[in-house]
């Protein structure tokens, strides 16, 4: 593996703009967080809501866009017939008869999500009807050659009275994420997928100026809900990375609406099947948490994911050489900056923070930028700026 080497380690740097106070990212703490909320959204009833609210969400949106943006919106991507929700109790015995009972929450009901058998194997021909990787565009050529597009990293796009328990410092409030992008694309910036940007790695491609990255990670339903319309309106695009053991449940994003993502342009990418830290893990798991992820999304989605996100960022060098193994993958990101600023001696300016960095050799550990719910659209155009030129 070019970058694999013992010189990878786990990562802690907390750099970030907008001022995040937070301390280094502990390494279970977004998964805790998340095992916390599906246990407060686990309620079959509850879900069901959520099912319904959903589906009106999808036709709306889909609406919207279609009106909205140029992005096309998918035609084979049939939504669910509705749910059922007006299934009444009997009115049995009851004493007033012109009453009609209220439904309760248990006899509301929504067709099971759809069931997928478990498949542990990147290679393309284990999940059938599902498109494989196309072939590079060009061979990789000789020589020394690399980017600095930068690229986002968002978790939650939500309001804060929708966020529960999450981490406040990765919730980020729609309309400030509409703010940001609004600024970002007057500025005259765009978006490509980070499966693109493996394609200019890999080609020797300059990206045309002020080209960035959005990536979101975690495969909430709100990156659906609130960020999709948000992003469809500047003709963006976003990378979504989803915890694969973690689609169609309750507050995570639907076997549907990571179609309609596919569809409108969007990237799903692979964060593993349960969000687990992948240093130090044994093979087999180490192994099962990439692959059988990936196999989970082609599955779903019907194309093989291109790129990984390390949950929590934890990576070492035998979590980016199982990355590597996997065919279809081919950039891997990590959480954000290589290294954080390092007091530097008396009467030298601080070196400078690699914030964005995309080569071969490191193209399976690659550097993002965390935008945080403080960061302003004059702080995040202001550490864009030096990176224009990609
Ligand atoms: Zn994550």
């Amino acid at each position: 593996m070019p970058a694999g080497d013992g010189g990878l380690s786990r990562r802690t740097a907390a750099w970030s703009i907008g001022g995040l106070t937070r301390g280094p990212h502990r390494p279970d703490e977004e998964d805790d967080n998340l095992n916390r909320r599906r246990g407060f959204r686990s309620g079959r009833g509850i879900g069901s809501l959520l099912v319904a609210a959903g589906l009106t969400v999808f036709l709306a949106t889909a609406g919207w866009m279609a009106m909205n943006s140029g992005r096309p919106i998918a035609p084979t991507v049939t939504p669910a017939p509705p749910t059922p929700l007006a299934t009444l109790p009997t009115a049995g015995t009851t004493s007033s008869p012109t009453l009609t009972p209220w439904p309760t929450i248990a006899s509301l009901t929504a067709p099971p999500p759809p069931s997928y058998p478990l498949v542990n194997s990147c290679n393309p021909t284990s999940v059938r009807g599902a498109t494989p990787v196309p072939p590079p565009p060009a061979r990789v050529k000789a020589g020394a050659f690399a980017l600095q597009v930068p690229i986002l990293m968002y978790h939650r796009i939500v309001p804060i009275a929708e966020a529960g328990d999450s981490l406040r410092g990765l919730v980020v409030p729609p309309a400030t994420f509409a703010a940001q992008l609004d600024a970002l694309s007057s500025a005259g910036w765009h978006t490509i997928t980070l499966a693109t940007l493996a394609n200019d790695v890999q080609a020797h491609v300059k990206p045309e100026a002020r080209t960035f990255v959005i990536t979101i990670d975690d495969g909430w339903d709100d990156g659906y809900k609130y960020a999709l319309p948000i992003l469809g309106k500047h003709g963006f695009v976003a990378t979504y990375f989803v915890i694969a053991g973690r689609i169609d449940h309750p507050g995570f994003l639907s076997s549907i609406q990571l179609q309609a993502l596919v569809a409108s342009g969007d990237e799903i990418g692979d964060h593993t099947m349960d969000h687990i830290g992948l240093a130090r893990l044994a093979s087999s798991k180490l192994t099962y948490e990439i692959e059988a992820g990936a196999a989970r999304i082609a599955q779903v989605t019907g194309r093989w994911p291109e790129s990984f996100a390390y949950p929590s960022g934890v990576f070492d060098a035998r979590a980016v050489a199982a990355v590597g193994a996997c065919q279809s993958l081919r950039i891997a990101v990590i959480e954000e900056s290589v290294q954080p600023p390092k007091p530097a001696p008396s009467g030298t300016p601080p070196a400078a923070v690699p914030v964005a960095l995309e080569t071969w050799t490191n193209r399976f550990v690659v550097p993002r930028i965390r935008v945080s719910p403080t960061t302003t659209p004059a702080k995040l155009l202001a550490a864009l700026e030096p990176l224009k030129a990609g």
